[in-house]
């Protein structure tokens, strides 16, 4: 997934970086209000974690053009502890959930998985599509309740591909997930592409590619 966070508190930027990095997501932040505002114009995100004082604004203004525009990602508010009107203006200006600083890691973990499961509109944080089901609490993929075992890659692969189901998961999103930023041979993603393809054979699923772009995952029909 494709998290924003707008945060000024270097200290808690990087935390919120280190704690949500590992949970297969790519992390973008940014500790202004114009720089967010600009990047939340022309870019779109799964979740937002948005700290409400900002050097050059308030964070709640932000959440307010976001929504003025008809933007419904999800967005989690950090707030002082004690700053109950913060969190009630929040809420009333579209937020769906908030979190008082300081905040343990475990709860942020928790506040996240279950924004991206509700805007998904999934009960449990178990991924389907078909046959297949991913648990990313346990790390567990299955096949017709059958387990798969597969190689981490393959199992990242296959994560990004459900969480994005019947839409196109852009193709730089996986070589980041799979490979990091580091440079990357041009068929590397091909590779792990096609030895997933070989396993969900007669499986109902296809991968599907969009040339330039990235692949799908989706059902096949007739
Ligand atoms: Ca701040």
């Amino acid at each position: 997934m494709r998290l924003l966070v707008v945060e000024d508190d270097p200290l808690i930027a990087r935390s919120l970086h280190q704690a949500l990095t590992p949970l297969g997501n790519t992390v973008e932040g940014f500790a202004s209000h114009a720089e967010a505002g600009a990047a939340l114009r022309h870019d779109s995100f799964d979740l937002i974690l948005l700290d409400l004082g900002l050097p050059d604004g308030d964070g709640l203004t932000l959440l307010g053009e976001l929504r003025e525009r008809g933007d419904t990602t999800p967005v989690l508010i950090l707030t002082a502890r004690d700053g109950i009107d913060d969190r009630v203006r929040g809420l009333d200006l579209g937020a769906d959930d908030y979190l008082a600083k300081p905040f343990s890691l475990a709860e942020l973990e928790a506040r996240v998985r279950a924004l991206l499961r509700r805007s998904q509109q999934r009960s449990d944080n178990r991924l389907r599509l078909g046959a297949l089901c991913f648990d990313p609490a346990l790390g567990v993929a299955s096949l017709n309740d059958e387990a798969l075992e597969l190689p981490r890659r393959e199992l990242c692969l296959l994560e990004d591909l459900l969480l994005h189901a019947g839409s196109i998961t852009p193709r730089e999103m996986l070589e980041n997930r799979l490979f990091g930023f580091g440079v990357v041979g041009s068929n590397a993603l091909e590779v792990y592409i096609s030895r997933l393809r070989k396993r969900l054979k007669d499986s109902g699923l296809r991968i599907r590619t969009f040339r330039g772009l990235g692949y799908r995952l989706e059902e096949e029909r007739e």
